[in-house]
């Protein structure tokens, strides 16, 4: 068989798969190169590991509750070996699903790690192969900072490697997947220090938000250490880490220390300048509004962008740069604005759209403000609470909803028919129209006063 392909999508994750796989749907000879496991990030290191650690955390919470709720339980503790072991064996599942989904779409799968020898050829393990069209979507790997000790920590990728569960833990980072993994470390009984550079978690979210969030970490018990940089971790005589941060904080005992600084493109082994693809000073590639990178025929999709950093961006991303090149649908590309997100923190976050002072910085005194703070009615008997608090943004005589925002329980199923009415334009007068579910906590965002 011929190695020359009308498509070679080099990464095997969210929009490696959805390129190619969309690509062969239109009748072209396609193929994949994966370097690692299929699914890529969110797959097997991201998303879905995160999501079954997730739902442990949620039955700890609903066992918490439960005598509130009439029910006289005994717990006999929590076994994380054999969580891991299942959220493992279910991953393995996925990656026997993608060799069959990929074999009946007519995909090839091709092992090893793509490298550009021009700006049509790659090389994978020392077998050459050539297309018309390749789409880059090598993700990212998470960052470790050049701090003395630093190697004594470990990542997210190595969170989800645990066999056993860390008992006293500092998580260091303030985006959401440090906020994620300190959330369901403390759900699930481990005593959790998060360290932040700044003040305030989330710095990309609307303050209400963030701040709401900080009160129900640090009332769940989560110790959050502000405003400080970890100088060193250190081993000591037991065996046990401890940071010693600046301003003379140190924080001893630990027996795990997760990174979660942030992630950077994985574009080091793919030798891009062969093809000419330009990068920028981080590793990212940029690209024009239809996922063009400098070269022509030579497209980028997904992390490596920098654009949101999100498994549904990515696969929408790849879905329409196919349909555009091979589906004869030229104006086919992925609108950026209006990116739902949930971050899986305890509550849980729901976010689209703009913050408030983002809109007041936009539209000035055209902005509108509908808010509301409340405690859900699960929580109004039992002993341990969570807020839920909501805010709806909205410009102009018409009061379009430019923006909304939930922390509590069920944010982050609720958003994404929000979602949908928000994308569409939704004005404040259509959310009121709207009859109420009654009695749920989604009813509050269509009777706002
Ligand atoms: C802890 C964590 C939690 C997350 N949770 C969520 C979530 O809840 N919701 C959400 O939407 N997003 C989440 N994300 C983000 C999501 O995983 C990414 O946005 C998504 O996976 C990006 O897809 P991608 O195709 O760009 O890259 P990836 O999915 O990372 O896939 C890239 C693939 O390319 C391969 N590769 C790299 N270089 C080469 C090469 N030279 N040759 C061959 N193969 C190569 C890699 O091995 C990898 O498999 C999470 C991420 C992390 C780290």
């Amino acid at each position: 068989m011929s190695n020359h392909y009308d498509l070679i999508a080099i990464g095997g994750g969210s929009g490696g798969l959805s390129v190619a796989q969309r690509a062969a749907a239109h009748g072209t000879r396609t193929a994949v190169v994966e370097k690692g496991a299929l699914g890529g990030t969110c797959v097997n290191v991201g998303c879905v590991p995160k999501k079954i650690m997730w739902y442990g955390a949620t039955v700890a919470g609903a066992l918490r509750d439960a005598p509130d709720y009439g029910f006289s339980i005994e717990r006999h503790g929590f076994d994380w070996t054999r969580l891991v072991a299942q959220r493992d064996e279910y991953i393995r599942g996925i990656h026997a699903w993608y060799h069959t989904y990929l074999a009946d779409n007519k995909v090839d799968e091709i092992h090893g790690t793509a490298r550009f020898i021009d700006a049509h050829t790659l090389e994978v393990e020392g077998e050459r192969y050539t297309a018309d069209h390749i789409a880059i979507s090598p993700g990212g790997q998470p960052l470790v900072p050049d701090t003395s000790g630093a190697e004594l920590g470990i990542t997210s990728d190595g969170f989800f490697a645990l066999t056993k569960q860390p008992q006293e833990v500092a998580v260091i980072g303030s985006g959401y997947i440090a906020v994620e993994l300190a959330g369901l470390l403390n759900a699930l009984g481990s005593r959790v220090t998060l360290v932040l550079r700044k003040h305030q978690l989330l710095k990309e979210f609307e303050p209400m938000l963030r701040e709401t969030l900080m009160e129900e970490m640090q009332e769940s018990g989560i110790n959050i250490i502000t405003n400080t940089a970890v100088a060193a971790v250190v081993k000591d005589e037991s065996g046990k880490l401890r940071l010693d941060c600046q301003g003379g904080i140190s924080c001893a005992g630990l027996d795990g220390v997760i990174w979660a600084i942030g992630r950077t493109p994985d574009t080091q082994d793919l030798n891009l300048s062969a093809a000419g693809v330009e990068m920028d000073e981080q590793g990212f590639i940029p690209t024009d509004a239809w996922q063009n990178t400098n070269v022509d025929g030579i497209y980028a999709l997904g992390d490596v962008t920098g654009a949101a950093a999100l498994t549904p961006v990515a696969i929408a991303a790849g879905r329409r740069l196919a349909d555009r090149l091979f589906g004869g649908m030229p104006e086919s590309r992925l609108e950026y604005e209006n990116i739902p997100t949930v971050v899986f923190s305890h509550p849980p976050i729901g976010s689209i759209g703009v913050s408030e002072d983002e809109a007041r910085e936009l539209h000035g005194d055209a902005v509108k403000i509908y808010q509301t703070r409340f405690t859900p009615m699960y929580h109004a008997f039992t002993r341990h609470k969570h807020i839920t608090a909501m805010k709806l943004v909205c410009v102009g005589a018409e009061e379009k909803v430019i923006g909304c925002h939930i922390i509590g329980l069920g944010a982050d199923e609720m958003l994404q028919g929000f979602a949908v009415a928000i994308s569409m334009g939704a004005t404040k007068a259509d959310f009121d129209r709207t009859i109420a579910i009654h009695p749920t906590s989604a009813e509050e965002l269509v009777t706002l006063r």
